[in-house]
């Protein structure tokens, strides 16, 4: 296993590299499915520590007309409504994710008691295939580590962004805010 490129707030451990790599190459093989029913791109999936699936999701900010219904929150959301709780922490549970979590996913990962972070295509890459604006994040994986938060990146992120190329050939939309249209 190569591990040029990986990122990690912890010392990068093979296994959990191996693993996610095989759970989010999954998610990506799943876009089909979903972007057919007008979600998409991103796939994210929360798994608990023994590898069973709790929540899998992608975003469905067009075809569920809301903005902030990115893949990672509507997993969070799946996964708080099927446990019945607002705080995931003592089901010490892990998040599986095509890309690297924008702005508001970041906090959403944040208050939600995830215990660690796998993520595929890092945000500058997601920039410059799609157009998505992924916001303002500071040392995010530092702020996560000083919060007992793990954080693995660039896993499978290859394959990943040939994912997103095809969805940007196949001319579907990058929402955003378009701030220069005005309906008053
Ligand atoms: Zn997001």
């Amino acid at each position: 296993m190569v591990f040029a490129g990986i990122v990690a707030n912890e010392p990068v451990d093979a296994a959990k590299v191996a693993k996610a790599e095989k759970i989010i190459l999954g998610l990506q093989a799943r876009l089909p499915a979903y972007t057919a029913k007008g979600a998409g791109p991103f796939v994210a999936a929360v798994y608990d520590r023994q590898g069973n699936l709790v929540a899998e999701a992608a975003n469905s900010v067009v075809n569920g007309r809301c903005s902030h219904n990115h893949a990672e929150m509507n997993a969070i959301h799946l996964a708080e409504e099927k446990l019945g709780t607002y705080d995931l922490s003592p089901y010490h549970l892990h998040l599986y994710v095509t890309a690297e979590p924008c702005v508001m996913c970041m906090g959403g990962i944040m208050w939600s008691g995830i215990e660690a972070v796998y993520y595929g295509v890092p945000s500058k890459r997601v920039e410059e295939i799609t157009g998505f604006d992924e916001g303002y994040k500071p040392d995010w994986q530092q702020a996560f580590r000083e919060r007992g938060i793990t954080v693995y990146g660039n896993i499978a992120s290859e394959a990943g962004e040939k994912v997103l190329q095809r969805y940007m050939d196949e001319g579907r939309t990058v929402y955003k805010p378009e701030r220069s249209q005005s309906i008053l």
